[in-house]
């Protein structure tokens, strides 16, 4: 017969099975006890999915020891060459900043964004992506996210560990996950009748866009300036579904008729 201890641990973890779909991704880490930390954050608060885009080295006794027994996260953890191959299958993409950039993204604070990403992990995969321990994410990386978020600090000094950084942004989600419970289910992609778009296909509908720009002359490949960058940003924002990127698409593809 099972204890009474094993049945509240299943159904405990059944609430918090959405933490399962949020992964956490570090780009670039320069040092390996890092990772460690950013395994132990995770674990402590239930999360699992570790992605490291090319780390500088790799997985060492130091991560080890400073993952403090989280090293099933570590084992786990997945190794790729790009951001894109980490956040590709994701409908919702969150990156952090410990400061701001030259073209305002929409930003949430840690609890917006846990509240968005357990709303989303119901039905997909969410990624919150870190940066590298010496300059952040680049503006590139930055512009292939839906939303930024930045942990409230101290402006004369608002940078904080990564794997500090890490746990704030893993104990929101399951604050958020504590007092959903009882919250209504409103936001984008939750109750709606489609799935939201990957990060791939938005990708993809935003190259089809590029070409089309160009090919009517639009778009001056040799100045581009800021314009592609801002297209990413509304489409970000917009968070469209599936079959709103595929119209989209249909579309593009009927106007580029026109110029052949
Ligand atoms: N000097 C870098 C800071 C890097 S800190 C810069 O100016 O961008 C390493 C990583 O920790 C950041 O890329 C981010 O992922 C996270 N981080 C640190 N402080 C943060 C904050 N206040 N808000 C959100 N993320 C933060």
């Amino acid at each position: 017969m099972k204890s009474v201890d094993t049945e509240v641990t299943t159904s405990s973890n059944h609430t918090f099975e959405m933490l399962d779909n949020i992964r956490i991704v570090m780009v670039n880490t320069t040092h390996p006890g890092n990772i460690g930390a950013a395994a132990r954050a995770m674990k402590t608060m239930g999360l699992s999915d570790l992605v490291l885009v090319e780390p500088k080295k790799a997985i060492d006794d130091e991560s080890i020891a400073r993952s403090s027994g989280a090293t099933d996260v570590l084992e786990a953890a997945r190794i790729v060459p790009t951001l894109d191959d980490a956040i590709e299958d994701c409908g919702l993409v969150i990156g952090t900043s410990a400061r701001s950039r030259s073209i305002p993204w929409p930003l949430l604070n840690p609890r917006q964004c846990a509240e968005q990403s357990v709303l989303t992990s119901k039905r997909q995969k969410v990624a919150i992506i870190f940066g590298r321990e010496d300059r952040g994410l680049t503006n590139d990386e930055l512009a292939k996210c839906n939303f930024h978020v930045h942990i409230p600090t101290n402006p004369e000094y608002s940078s904080l560990n990564i794997g500090a950084a890490i746990q704030v942004i893993s104990y929101e989600m399951r604050m958020a996950i504590e007092l959903s419970s009882k919250g209504d289910d409103q936001l984008w992609g939750v109750e709606w009748d489609r799935d939201l778009a990957s990060s791939k296909e938005l990708d993809g509908l935003i190259e089809h866009l590029e070409q089309v720009m160009i090919k009517s002359e639009f778009l001056d490949p040799e100045n581009p300036r800021y314009i592609m960058t801002r297209m990413r940003r509304l489409f970000n924002r917009a968070m469209p579904d599936k079959v709103e990127v595929n119209v989209f698409r249909g579309i593009l593809s009927a106007i580029s008729k026109k110029f052949n």
